[in-house]
């Protein structure tokens, strides 16, 4: 069983919309996560090693939107929120605790649009509710006409190799029930797509591999593709840098030198890479006819 915690705030409103999320608001209904995903940012002394372990509810978060949201919405302050930025809202314990149901159950009835962004087929048991809110969500005026409608839900894949996938994500489901996941949600009307973030170098980054994981996501049917490069946080022994580096010596050793290069400065691959990573994912997207941008009309 988790530790529960109450927090003073649930509702974060972004200084600026993100770019590629489209998001202006986020919301955490817990404190780190059992998918314990390797590269993850939020690693660090903070959350230690294992993040299952101080895995924590924020058990007054629907007490604490049902205030913050509603007081948005008197403004007409609408924007879409992003669940979630630094968790899995649909990790296992949300099974059992129902807190991310409860938390959308709010955002429906102040008509907030959002953006689900997960690694977990759980998100399918709350498509009624993403259904209704989809429908009635008020969408920020720059937006209208640039959306659908007021959900976007994306799962986030740095693979399609099922053992690396295990290597990188040991707690998080495959990367195939994640594009099963995908497609029923597309059946079911929802506007979907595919983060390949962040794509692994040497690991996941080549043309073949860019290739076949941005056409199996348009055989699964992503309305969008967004693809990203790794980044390595942190000196401390549970921060992400040091971690990534421990699997790499473990599985891959040949590549620690490759990296060391890579990264040698700053927690972000050089500019020549993540440039050339960009054009390449251009290239493949329009190779097979896929956005790789959320909305149209994007600058
Ligand atoms: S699923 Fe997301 S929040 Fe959870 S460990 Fe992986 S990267 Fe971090």
């Amino acid at each position: 069983m988790a530790r529960v915690i109450e927090v003073k705030s649930i509702l974060n409103r972004h200084r600026k919309r993100d770019d590629w999320f489209l998001d202006d608001y986020s919301i955490n209904p817990y404190y780190g996560c059992s998918f314990n995903c390797i590269y993850c940012y939020i690693r660090g002394s903070k959350y230690g090693e294992n993040m299952e372990k101080t895995l924590s509810a924020k058990i007054n978060a629907p007490q604490l939107l049902e205030r913050q949201l509603g007081r948005r919405a008197e403004r007409g302050e609408y924007g879409i929120i992003l669940i979630s930025s630094s968790t899995d809202a649909y990790q296992p314990i949300e099974e059992e605790l129902e807190l991310t149901r409860k938390l959308l159950e709010i955002v429906l009835k102040y008509r907030f649009p959002v953006h689900i962004v997960t690694k977990s087929p759980l998100v399918l048991r709350d498509l009624d509710i993403l259904k209704e809110i989809d429908r009635s969500a008020i969408l920020p005026r720059d937006l209208r006409g640039r959306l659908k409608g007021g959900v976007i839900i994306s799962f986030s894949i740095s693979t399609l190799d099922e053992r690396m996938a295990g290597i990188f994500e040991p707690g998080a489901p495959e990367p195939q029930e994640r594009l099963e996941a995908m497609r029923k949600c597309r059946e079911r009307g929802f506007f979907t797509g595919i983060n390949f973030i962040p794509v692994l170098p040497y690991l996941s980054d080549s043309d073949e591999e860019l290739d076949r994981m941005i056409k199996t996501a348009k055989d699964y049917g992503a309305d969008f593709v967004l693809v990203g490069a790794l980044t390595l946080f942190g000196k401390g022994p549970s921060d992400c840098r040091t971690l990534y580096y421990k699997v790499l010596e473990k599985y891959y050793p040949h590549l620690v030198p490759k990296y060391r290069s890579l990264f040698r400065i700053f927690p972000v691959p050089s500019k020549e890479y993540r440039k050339s990573l960009e054009e390449r994912a251009e290239k493949i997207c329009r190779k097979y006819g896929i956005n790789c941008r959320i909305a149209a009309g994007e600058g």
